[in-house]
Order: C-alpha cells, then sequence, then structure tokens
C-alpha cells in the first residue's frame, strides 16, 4: 500500500505528511530569512573562476561584504513589474537602480514607488545614456523576444553587465553576436533561467543526477497555459517578428531546459511535431502545440510539450529504475509540489520556498563581483536556441535531427 512517509533521502529535506504540504510552507520572505535564499541549501554546484579580471574589476576586488549592485530594468510590462522589481527587497546584492521604458507616466509611477531617483529614468531613446551612469552595474532586459539580441549589444557597448529573460533570442546567430559582444566589452552575460535557482528543482536536479532515483530512464515535462489576445503581453506573443516562435520559444523552453538540467546531458537527437489549428487566429504567426522527443547519450529520453491551447501545466516528472519523481508545478513562481515515489512508498518532499527571483539576481550580481562565470551564461541560453531551432526543422521535414553536442552539460 503507498504510504506518506517522514523519513528523508537528505537531510535538506523537510517532509509533512498529506495536509502539511501548503500549510506547512514557508512565505519566499520567511525561507529567505532562515537563509534559503540562492539556492535553497548550497545545491549550486561552485561556480568556476573565468579569464582575466577587467581591470575595473581587478580594482574593486574583492568588494566590500554586503555592497549591491546596481541594476537598470528594460522594459516595465507584466513580468518586470509583478515579479522582478518587487524582488529587488528580498535581494541581498542586487538592488533597482534604473527603469527603461517607451512610457514616462509608468517609469516616473514605477521609479517613485521604488525610489528610482528622476534622474535614472530612460526612454529606449535616451538608453545609451546609461553609460554615463556608474551607478548602473546591469542591464536586465525584460523586452519581447526579438528586442534582446539588441538592447543586449547596445548594454554592453554602454559598458554594462546583461541579465537578459529566456528566451536569450530568436536565432542562434543572434545569440552568438550577443555572446561576442560581451566579450569585446569584457562584461557577462547571464540568461535568466530561474528555475535553476529554484529550490524545488535545485533539488529534483541533485536527487537525479547523485542517483537518489537510480539510473534515469524517462524524463517528461510540460508546460501550458492559454494563450489570450486580450492580454497585452499575449498580443506580441502572436507576432513572429517580435516573438521568434510561439508556445515552444516562450514556455516549451522550461521544458527544455528540464530535460537538460536534470539529466547533465546534451541531446543528441530531436524530434518534433507541431499542431496548429489552422482557423484560429491567434496562431496565424505562431505555433499553438508541439511535441518533442529527446535522445541522450545516456540513452535516457525525454517525452516535452508546450502548448497555447490548454489548460495550466507547468510539469515536470523524472522515471529512475529505482523510483519516479513528480514536480508539479514545477516552474510556479512559489508554491511548487514535489512526490518522490517507489515500489513500496510515497513520499512528498518539502524543502523552504524561496523567491526565485532574488537568488538569480543575487547569483549574478555575485558572479560579477567575484569575476566568476554565472551558472547560465550566453552558451545556455544559444544552446536551447538552437536545439528550439531544430524541433522546428524537425516537424518541417518530418523526421528526426541529429544534434552536434559534446555530450554533456558540463556542469
Ligand atoms: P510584456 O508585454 O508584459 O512586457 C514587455 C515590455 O516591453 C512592455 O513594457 C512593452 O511596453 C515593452 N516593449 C518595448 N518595445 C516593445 C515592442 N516593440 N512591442 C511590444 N512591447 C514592447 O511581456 P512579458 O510577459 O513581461 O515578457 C517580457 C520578456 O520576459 C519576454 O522575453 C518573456 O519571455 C520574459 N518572461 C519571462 C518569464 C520568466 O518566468 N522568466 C515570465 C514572463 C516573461
Amino acid at each position: 500500500m503507498t504510504k506518506l512517509f517522514d523519513a528523508g533521502l537528505s537531510r535538506r529535506l523537510f517532509l509533512c505528511g498529506t495536509g502539511g504540504l501548503l500549510g506547512g510552507a514557508l512565505s519566499p520572505t520567511a525561507a529567505f530569512a532562515q537563509g534559503g535564499g540562492n539556492g535553497g541549501g548550497g545545491v549550486l554546484p561552485p561556480d568556476r573562476p573565468t579569464g582575466r579580471p577587467h581591470p575595473k574589476m581587478e580594482k574593486e576586488m574583492p568588494e566590500a561584504p554586503g555592497k549591491r549592485l546596481g541594476y537598470a530594468v528594460v522594459g516595465l510590462g507584466q513580468f518586470a513589474l509583478n515579479q522582478i522589481i518587487p524582488s529587488f527587497a528580498e535581494s541581498k546584492s542586487s538592488k533597482l537602480v534604473a527603469v527603461v521604458s517607451g512610457n514616462p507616466d509608468k517609469a516616473r509611477d514605477v521609479a517613485t514607488r521604488h525610489g528610482v531617483p528622476e534622474t535614472n529614468i530612460y526612454g529606449y531613446d535616451t538608453f545609451d545614456r546609461i553609460a554615463e551612469n556608474d551607478e548602473i552595474d546591469v542591464v536586465y532586459i525584460i523586452l519581447p523576444n526579438s528586442l534582446h539580441a539588441e538592447y543586449t549589444v547596445r548594454a554592453f557597448k554602454a559598458g554594462k553587465h546583461v541579465l537578459c529573460e529566456k528566451p536569450m533570442a530568436v536565432t542562434p546567430d543572434e545569440c552568438e553576436t550577443m555572446i561576442r559582444a560581451g566579450r569585446e566589452a569584457n562584461r557577462k552575460l547571464m540568461i535568466a533561467y530561474r528555475a535553476q535557482y529554484e529550490p524545488y528543482n535545485l533539488e529534483a536536479m541533485r536527487m537525479a543526477r547523485e542517483g537518489e532515483l537510480g539510473a534515469i530512464r524517462l524524463v517528461t515535462s510540460d508546460h501550458g497555459r492559454v494563450l489570450d489576445p486580450k492580454v497585452p503581453a499575449d498580443q506580441w506573443r502572436m507576432v513572429k517578428a517580435l516573438a521568434g516562435g510561439g508556445s515552444l520559444y516562450d514556455i516549451g523552453i522550461y521544458s527544455l531546459q528540464a530535460a537538460r538540467y536534470i539529466t547533465g546531458e546534451e541531446p543528441v537527437e530531436v524530434y518534433g511535431r507541431i499542431f496548429s489549428d489552422p482557423s484560429d487566429p491567434r496562431f496565424k504567426e505562431v505555433e499553438d502545440t508541439v511535441a518533442f522527443q529527446l535522445r541522450f547519450p545516456s540513452g535516457t529520453l525525454a517525452n516535452l510539450s508546450s502548448s497555447y491551447s490548454t489548460a495550466p501545466v507547468k510539469r515536470i516528472q523524472v522515471f529512475g529504475s529505482k523510483a519516479s519523481l513528480t514536480l508539479d508545478p514545477a516552474t510556479e513562481y512559489y508554491k511548487h509540489q514535489m512526490i518522490v515515489k517507489t515500489e513500496m512508498e510515497e513520499r512528498r518532499v518539502q524543502i523552504p520556498e524561496a523567491n526565485q527571483f532574488a537568488a538569480e539576481m543575487d547569483h549574478f550580481s555575485k558572479a560579477i563581483m567575484e569575476n566568476r562565470e554565472p551558472k547560465t551564461p550566453g552558451e545556455e541560453g544559444l544552446r536551447d536556441v538552437r536545439i528550439l531551432q531544430a524541433v522546428y526543422r524537425s516537424a518541417r521535414e518530418g523526421q528526426p535531427i541529429s544534434l552536434e553536442t559534446t555530450g554533456s552539460t558540463g556542469k
């Protein structure tokens, strides 16, 4: 008989009974107060030092304890306003110092509410003047996908580091241009793959990679929601020139990321299928539902999907020879739920929630201050964009596409 039990595989886990999962969950703030911030238990792999420090950084290091880097947020849309800007209050090494928006009234309102001085409000036309503002260390780009490359390059030209939202850009060429621009400017580039800074995902990754589930045979991950043309943030998502693609680019990237970070491998083959109702005006330019399979060098398979016309789903499942793990929701902003099942038992895993956005920004700030490579650099974004393009190609050609790969994420 299946039962819930309280014994843990890991010291970091706080297990609870059937009714206790949500009731016992800590708020993001409480979790941070208890030290559950970056990585929720120290499961981030050690950072790797990279090349020679920029002269300015050499001069600045080591940073005074408690120093916060100044961020300019570019694009004041729903994600920036509802998730990122409020999360600065929970960050330890990052602070909001500037905003960039095409809407001066909105920018002034946000600036006033968050203590940003009038002098640090920029429009897209005055963006390049950030070069003269020493308070800004990092530019966080939260614009429609097709604008990521342009603003990244401009930010590097202004001498700033760049945190860029997912997907990194629309084409692999754009991603390569962004990486090159960062190298030329001797500045760092990180892609905002928040799930890689979220405690439940980190724990799932650890369990899979440390063999607690046995040999991983299959990973499944599904991300879906209903695209709503009445919502402004969904309007550009229906325009290929702005979004780059449909559900695959927007949320299928979470399914792809899950398969890569759970296995720690790079896929060697991809096979994709796409369905969009031709009579649905939402899908004139971008795709609706995508199912795709990956094959990894170890033999592990991944069955992944994304959709713009299903009820909400944000799920990851990992099937190992000893146990299976379900994280559902897996890539929510908070309130994740994890269940691990073996033949004999089923247990809920509870770990303190943490503000993944603050953790992500602080990881980048620390990487800059300590001159280390961030965990999710531009190369990570480029890998995903290449694989997503291969999914499209596979669906077009009706056959699997072989991927050039080193076989490992190197993490
Ligand atoms: P949004 O439409 O709410 O915000 C986009 C902002 O860009 C708006 O303020 C808009 O005015 C501005 N903008 C500037 N130029 C524009 C143009 N030419 N066309 C349209 N808008 C323009 O969208 P969003 O949902 O906040 O998404 C923004 C980015 O953040 C996307 O890259 C998206 O993938 C990413 N995102 C990431 C997450 C995550 O969990 N990591 C969640 C949501 C969105």
